[in-house]
Protein backbone atom coordinates (compact mmCIF):
# COMPACT_ATOMS: atom_id res chain seq x y z
CA UNK A 1 0.00 0.00 0.00
CA UNK A 2 2.15 2.47 1.32
CA UNK A 3 4.88 1.04 -1.74
CA UNK A 4 2.45 2.15 -4.28
CA UNK A 5 2.01 5.39 -2.78
CA UNK A 6 5.34 6.09 -3.43
CA UNK A 7 5.38 4.65 -6.62
CA UNK A 8 2.48 7.36 -7.30
CA UNK A 9 4.23 10.17 -5.90
CA UNK A 10 7.85 8.96 -7.30
CA UNK A 11 5.49 8.98 -11.14
CA UNK A 12 4.32 12.52 -10.67
CA UNK A 13 6.88 14.19 -8.96
CA UNK A 14 8.85 13.07 -12.32
CA UNK A 15 6.31 14.18 -14.64
CA UNK A 16 6.24 17.43 -13.39
CA UNK A 17 10.04 17.52 -13.30
CA UNK A 18 9.97 16.28 -16.66
CA UNK A 19 7.96 19.54 -17.68
CA UNK A 20 10.02 21.78 -15.74
CA UNK A 21 13.30 20.85 -16.84
CA UNK A 22 13.41 18.69 -20.32
CA UNK A 23 10.81 20.97 -22.40
CA UNK A 24 10.86 24.44 -20.76
CA UNK A 25 13.29 26.86 -22.72
CA UNK A 26 12.54 29.11 -19.78
CA UNK A 27 13.67 26.57 -16.96
CA UNK A 28 16.09 25.70 -18.61
CA UNK A 29 17.65 29.50 -18.53
CA UNK A 30 16.78 29.90 -14.67
CA UNK A 31 18.81 27.35 -13.77
CA UNK A 32 21.78 28.00 -16.50
CA UNK A 33 21.13 24.90 -18.59
CA UNK A 34 20.71 27.15 -21.79
CA UNK A 35 22.22 30.50 -22.70
CA UNK A 36 20.83 34.15 -22.49
CA UNK A 37 21.69 36.94 -21.52
CA UNK A 38 20.94 37.69 -17.95
CA UNK A 39 20.00 41.02 -16.61
CA UNK A 40 19.03 40.21 -12.84
CA UNK A 41 18.29 37.38 -10.76
CA UNK A 42 17.60 36.49 -7.33
CA UNK A 43 15.72 33.75 -5.37
CA UNK A 44 12.20 34.41 -6.85
CA UNK A 45 12.91 35.46 -10.22
CA UNK A 46 15.43 35.65 -13.41
CA UNK A 47 15.43 38.59 -16.25
CA UNK A 48 17.23 38.24 -19.45
CA UNK A 49 17.11 39.87 -22.67
CA UNK A 50 14.28 38.67 -25.40
CA UNK A 51 16.07 36.86 -28.25
CA UNK A 52 13.85 38.69 -30.67
CA UNK A 53 13.75 41.91 -29.44
CA UNK A 54 10.63 44.04 -30.46
CA UNK A 55 12.16 47.34 -29.15
CA UNK A 56 15.64 48.84 -28.20
CA UNK A 57 14.78 47.53 -24.56
CA UNK A 58 13.30 43.71 -24.70
CA UNK A 59 13.58 41.95 -21.72
CA UNK A 60 11.56 38.88 -20.13
CA UNK A 61 11.33 38.45 -16.26
CA UNK A 62 9.92 35.25 -15.23
CA UNK A 63 9.52 33.47 -11.99
CA UNK A 64 12.55 30.96 -11.08
CA UNK A 65 9.56 28.36 -10.19
CA UNK A 66 7.40 26.69 -13.65
CA UNK A 67 4.21 28.65 -13.96
CA UNK A 68 2.62 27.95 -17.24
CA UNK A 69 0.79 30.94 -17.03
CA UNK A 70 -1.64 33.59 -15.47
CA UNK A 71 -4.35 30.99 -15.64
CA UNK A 72 -2.35 28.26 -13.25
CA UNK A 73 -1.49 31.15 -10.60
CA UNK A 74 -2.61 30.26 -7.37
CA UNK A 75 -3.36 32.62 -4.39
CA UNK A 76 -0.11 31.83 -2.78
CA UNK A 77 1.56 33.39 -5.80
CA UNK A 78 0.17 36.87 -5.24
CA UNK A 79 3.45 38.09 -3.39
CA UNK A 80 5.61 36.19 -6.10
CA UNK A 81 3.72 38.63 -8.87
CA UNK A 82 4.09 42.02 -7.22
CA UNK A 83 7.81 40.92 -7.13
CA UNK A 84 7.72 40.42 -10.92
CA UNK A 85 5.78 43.92 -11.31
CA UNK A 86 8.64 45.78 -8.76
CA UNK A 87 11.41 43.63 -10.51
CA UNK A 88 10.33 45.30 -13.83
CA UNK A 89 9.89 48.85 -12.00
CA UNK A 90 13.67 48.53 -10.78
CA UNK A 91 14.81 47.26 -14.30
CA UNK A 92 12.90 49.97 -16.42
CA UNK A 93 15.31 52.59 -13.73
CA UNK A 94 18.32 50.82 -15.00
CA UNK A 95 17.82 50.48 -18.64
CA UNK A 96 16.79 54.32 -18.21
CA UNK A 97 13.32 54.13 -19.67
CA UNK A 98 11.07 54.67 -16.26
CA UNK A 99 10.92 58.27 -17.21
CA UNK A 100 9.68 58.32 -20.61
CA UNK A 101 8.06 55.22 -20.26
CA UNK A 102 7.68 51.39 -21.22
CA UNK A 103 5.10 48.44 -21.83
CA UNK A 104 4.86 45.54 -19.84
CA UNK A 105 2.48 42.23 -21.38
CA UNK A 106 1.58 39.30 -20.29
CA UNK A 107 0.89 37.13 -23.00
CA UNK A 108 -1.64 34.17 -22.10
CA UNK A 109 -2.59 31.09 -24.13
CA UNK A 110 -2.89 30.59 -27.99
CA UNK A 111 -5.43 33.40 -28.59
CA UNK A 112 -3.55 35.88 -26.11
CA UNK A 113 -0.07 34.90 -28.45
CA UNK A 114 1.74 32.91 -26.24
CA UNK A 115 4.31 30.70 -27.19
CA UNK A 116 6.36 30.01 -24.06
CA UNK A 117 4.08 28.11 -21.53
CA UNK A 118 6.49 29.72 -18.49
CA UNK A 119 4.75 32.84 -17.20
CA UNK A 120 6.77 36.02 -18.46
CA UNK A 121 6.56 39.90 -18.18
CA UNK A 122 7.99 41.41 -21.30
CA UNK A 123 9.30 44.91 -20.41
CA UNK A 124 9.44 46.76 -23.92
CA UNK A 125 10.94 49.86 -24.31
CA UNK A 126 13.41 52.52 -25.81
CA UNK A 127 10.91 53.91 -28.24
CA UNK A 128 6.97 55.19 -28.42
CA UNK A 129 4.52 51.87 -28.61
CA UNK A 130 2.07 51.51 -31.23
CA UNK A 131 -1.45 51.24 -31.04
CA UNK A 132 -3.96 49.33 -31.46
CA UNK A 133 -3.19 46.71 -28.95
CA UNK A 134 -5.38 43.57 -30.29
P1 LIG B 1 5.40 34.90 -25.72
O1 LIG B 1 5.16 34.81 -27.20
O2 LIG B 1 5.22 33.56 -25.06
O3 LIG B 1 4.63 36.00 -25.04
O4 LIG B 1 6.91 35.34 -25.56
C1 LIG B 1 7.96 34.46 -25.66
C2 LIG B 1 9.18 35.29 -25.93
O5 LIG B 1 10.31 34.50 -25.64
C3 LIG B 1 9.31 35.76 -27.39
O6 LIG B 1 9.40 37.17 -27.43
C4 LIG B 1 10.60 35.07 -27.87
O7 LIG B 1 11.37 35.90 -28.73
C5 LIG B 1 11.32 34.78 -26.57
N1 LIG B 1 12.15 33.59 -26.59
C6 LIG B 1 11.80 32.36 -27.07
N2 LIG B 1 12.81 31.48 -26.91
C7 LIG B 1 13.82 32.19 -26.32
C8 LIG B 1 15.14 31.81 -25.91
O8 LIG B 1 15.59 30.68 -26.05
N3 LIG B 1 15.89 32.79 -25.34
C9 LIG B 1 15.44 34.07 -25.16
N4 LIG B 1 16.27 34.95 -24.59
N5 LIG B 1 14.19 34.45 -25.54
C10 LIG B 1 13.41 33.51 -26.11
ZN1 LIG C 1 9.45 26.51 -17.11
Amino acid sequence: MLKAYLTHLFARFSRIRSTMTDTCIFCKIVSNEAKATIVYRDEQATAFRDIHPAAPTHILIVPNKHVESVNALQAEDEQLIGHLFTTAARLAREEGIDGDGYRLITNTGIDGGQTVFHLHLHLIGGQRMRYPMG
